[in-house]
């Protein structure tokens, strides 16, 4: 009975031996990019704008019910932080790479392979590092060194591909942390305008005696910016039913987009389709004797 539940305990299971570079969580349960950094910049940026405007800026505000302002402006990093949590953590479509010991390109005889979609001929390309034709509309993630099914890009500023099942978490997190920003924009903005009428002290003076809400007012101001930009073309590329990647390229120069079902189809089918399950069960067990120097993908690897 002991030895069985030591045998249990080390049964090796998919995320343990996974060959891309993912790091994860929770035994496999989250599914994360491999350099945490961007992440972490990210994260902390929203939490210490959140603790500057409660401490410095909500509280100092004549005329307002501070403690409404602070529960919205709660309300909003919350909602940021959750969309963060789910672009980063979820499976973003990741591709399983062949468990076909020996395919290679010469096995298969060519190195691209052509389907038609809609009545539009693609070409389907043949990733040496998965060993599979990828599926139209997937591209070799780099960063990640997986395969990623409607890949958009990797978002160094997230450290997470985004791609086919966590694209519409990201364009809700564009969308929050735009409001977010503009929201305490909106109030550092009044704050330094009531302090500069009052004291009569100038730019300089507010620079002595607020420092930090004129640098959370610049903070925020870049961040409306930045996120402004990405969220209006990410709400244009969603309006057509294009990636980044396909937009960047000029995929569709010259041909149509087989994917452009019209604005209103393409919002339903990029943003309130029903997500695809994970083509990969990462907590699955795997062959015990998979030699893990070798590379190769164990046979059994995948859940059934
Ligand atoms: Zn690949
Ligand atoms: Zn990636």
């Amino acid at each position: 009975m002991v030895t069985m539940e030591i045998n249990a305990s080390k049964r090796t299971k998919a995320y343990q031996v996974w060959p891309g570079k993912n790091v994860f969580f929770f035994h496999g349960r989250l599914v994360c990019g491999p350099d945490p950094r961007g992440l972490l910049l990210t994260s902390i940026s929203i939490l210490v704008s959140t603790w500057i405007f409660t401490i410095y800026i909500a509280d100092d505000l004549q005329n307002t019910n501070s403690t409404v302002v602070i529960t919205i402006c709660s309300i909003l990093t919350l909602m940021v932080i959750v969309n963060l949590i789910l672009v980063t953590a979820i499976d973003p479509g990741i591709i399983p790479r062949s468990t076909e010991q020996q395919s290679s390109v010469e096995d298969v005889g060519s190195s691209s392979k052509k389907v038609t979609v809609n009545g539009v001929q693609l070409k389907l390309k043949y990733c040496r590092i998965c060993r599979i034709f990828r599926p139209p509309r997937s591209c070799h993630c780099a960063v990640c060194d997986n395969c990623v099914e409607n890949f958009d890009h990797h978002c160094p500023w997230i450290g997470q591909c985004i791609a086919l099942r966590n694209y519409r978490f990201y364009l809700a997190f564009l969308i929050t942390a735009l409001v977010f920003f503009v929201y305490i924009f909106g109030f550092s903005c009044r704050r330094i305008g009531v302090r500069l009428s009052e004291s009569g002290v100038g730019l300089f003076g507010m620079l002595r005696s607020f420092p930090e809400t004129l640098a959370l007012t610049l903070f925020s101001f870049s961040a409306i910016w930045f996120l402004g930009c990405l969220a209006i073309f990410h709400s244009y590329l969603t309006a057509i039913n294009q990636t980044a990647y396909e937009n960047f390229r000029n995929r569709y120069e010259g041909s149509p987009n087989p994917y452009d079902k019209g604005i209103i189809s393409n919002i339903k089918e990029v943003l309130f389709a029903p997500l695809p399950p994970s083509r990969v069960d990462f907590r699955a067990e795997v062959m015990p004797r998979w030699d893990m120097e070798d590379h190769e993908m164990p046979p059994h690897w995948l859940s059934i």
